[in-house]
Order: C-alpha cells, then sequence, then structure tokens
C-alpha cells in the first residue's frame, strides 16, 4: 500500500466519459466527478485550438464554480493547447484554427495556467515572456523547433514540453530538435503520454533513464475515456487523437516500462505536476495504491470519494 499526498494531478487531458471539454466546457463537473475512480483529485481541462471561441466559456464555467453538493478532481485551471501551434506538427488540431503568437487574447484573464505553444513561430520568444510575466507556465509542443528555438524560449521563461516525442522534432543525430532540447535542458520538464500507444516502451524508459526527474506524466485522455476498449483515439487518416487511458494506468504503465518504483512512477503524476504549476498538495487530499498502483481509495479534503 502506497500514500500519494495530494493524489494525482493531470496537466492535460480534454474529457472523457462521451465529454469533451472544448465542444462542452461545462463538462468538467462530470468528468471531475468520475476522474476520482482513478486517484486524479485535480486536473487542467485542456482546450484545443478553436481560435478562442470556447474559452470565454471555460472561464465561465470555472468561475461559475461546481454545481451544488458535487465533489469530484477539481479544475485547477485550463491548458490552452493551442492555437499557436506550427502547421507541421498540428497532429488532430484544426489547421484553419492555428495563427502567430498574439499574447493579448489572453494576457491577464483568470483560470488560464499553462499553454503550448511552438517556439519556432514568429515573436514567440516575447510572447513567452509576457505569458510568463502574467503567471501562466510556457509549454513548448506540436513543434518543428531546433534545438537552439528551444534554448531561446527557455531564455524567454518557458519551463516544459508538451507530449514529448508526439507531435515534435524527433531525435535525429545530425539535427537535434525539441525531444533532444527537452531531455538535455535542466530548466525544463515534459509531458510525457505512457498509454503504450503515443511512444514506444522502449522509448518512454530513454526518457526515464536521460531525466527521471524531469518527467511528467499526462494522459491526454480524450472523450472516449471511460466508454471504448480501443487501445487508443485516432482520426480516420490514422492521426493519433489522444489516449482512452487515465493516468493511473500511465504510473502503471511507467513501472513496467522502466523498472521503476510505484513512489517514483505515482510522484510523476502527483508532486511533479503540482510543482509545474507552484501548488502545494490539497488539505486532506490523498490516494491509496495497493503495490500494483490500482486506486483503492481517493480522499478529498478528508472526505472519501472513491473506494474500491
Ligand atoms: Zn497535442
Amino acid at each position: 500500500m502506497l500514500t500519494v499526498p495530494g493524489g494525482y494531478l493531470d496537466l492535460q487531458i480534454n474529457g472523457g466519459w462521451g465529454f469533451h471539454f472544448s465542444d462542452d466546457p461545462s463538462s468538467v463537473w462530470e468528468v471531475g466527478a468520475r476522474l476520482v475512480e482513478h486517484g486524479v483529485t485535480q486536473f487542467l481541462p485542456t482546450l484545443v485550438s478553436d481560435g478562442f471561441d470556447r474559452l470565454d466559456d471555460a472561464i465561465g464555467v470555472l468561475e461559475g464554480g461546481p454545481p451544488p453538493g458535487w465533489v469530484g478532481a477539481e479544475p485547477v485551471g485550463l491548458h490552452l493547447e493551442g492555437p499557436w501551434l506550427s502547421a507541421k506538427r498540428a497532429g488532430a488540431h484544426d489547421l484553419r484554427a492555428l495563427r502567430s503568437p498574439e499574447v493579448s487574447r489572453v494576457e491577464g484573464r483568470p483560470w488560464i495556467r499553462l499553454v503550448t505553444l511552438a517556439p519556432e513561430l514568429p515573436d514567440s520568444p516575447e510572447a513567452i515572456a509576457r505569458l510568463v510575466r502574467s503567471g501562466i507556465v510556457v509549454s513548448l509542443g506540436h513543434s518543428e523547433a531546433t534545438l537552439d528555438d528551444a534554448s531561446a524560449a527557455f531564455d524567454a521563461g518557458a519551463s516544459m514540453g508538451t507530449h514529448l516525442f508526439n507531435a515534435m522534432s524527433g531525435l535525429h543525430h545530425r539535427s537535434p530538435g525539441l525531444a533532444a532540447a527537452l531531455l538535455l535542458d535542466a530548466r525544463a520538464t515534459f509531458g510525457l503520454i505512457a498509454d503504450g500507444e503515443h511512444v514506444a516502451p522502449d522509448m518512454v524508459r530513454l526518457a526515464w533513464r536521460s531525466a527521471p526527474d524531469r518527467l511528467v506524466l499526462v494522459s491526454d485522455a480524450v472523450a472516449s475515456l471511460g466508454l471504448t476498449h480501443d487501445p487508443v483515439a485516432s482520426l480516420d487518416n490514422g492521426t493519433l487523437a489522444g489516449s482512452v487511458v487515465a493516468i493511473d494506468q500511465c504510473v502503471r504503465n511507467l513501472i513496467d516500462f522502466c523498472g521503476c518504483s510505484l513512489a517514483e512512477a505515482s510522484h510523476a503524476a502527483s508532486a511533479r505536476p503540482r510543482s509545474v504549476l507552484g501548488l502545494d498538495p490539497p488539505h486532506g487530499t490523498f490516494v491509496e495504491l495497493d503495490d500494483r498502483g490500482e486506486v483503492v481509495r481517493t480522499v478529498i479534503a478528508k472526505e472519501v470519494v472513491f473506494e474500491t
């Protein structure tokens, strides 16, 4: 049995149980209520590139707070994944929504905690500096960046990478790109989708061996989480479109793929993502795991909200 102080915090989750936050931001409460089954106590609902149409709605939902009597994993802010992404590495994002950074759209807005952008886009270093000054964590991703582009972005205050290896310039021995920059640069943490589909288990192991203290597990789960037995969500053209596992499975996978301990793996989904956002573990909140990493009990503010 292992107790995880604060429980899991998922920095990148798009929805679940049929709900897609970018279509229906009010679904954060339904999804949050289910996430406690997976040991998640806090999360960043993640909005995909849409030209900011949903941003006002999502902020309004968080401002309004949960419905009366609601218990569940708390949405602690928003992760805007785009629209400042590279069209060459758009993945499942709508190409028509992509644009160059124009931060006045988000500067000073409440609830925005994390922004993913491609640092090779025009004026990115200035945009990064302005976002960081307004208290937003900047993560590099969906990007063709060179190692030099990434270094300039870290100089400007970026401190993370979004889903290492996916939708970014990969490891090449003569042209180190964003993946190499994230593995090498001690200023950066990096999210990793350890569902066994987005990144080959051996590459997960490579990331763990390279930077075990900078790896942050994220689920990148989509609406079909909780509804499907398919191994992964993908578009008709085969492009990966998010995972269908929650973060507790990613913790168990990290142990399987890397041989690390349950304490080390669960840290990468709890204390480390909290340190990315500068959060302390919420008071009276923890998760108990059995020796295989299955969630036995989730406690939020001293109340048992899930128990097997
Ligand atoms: Zn993505």
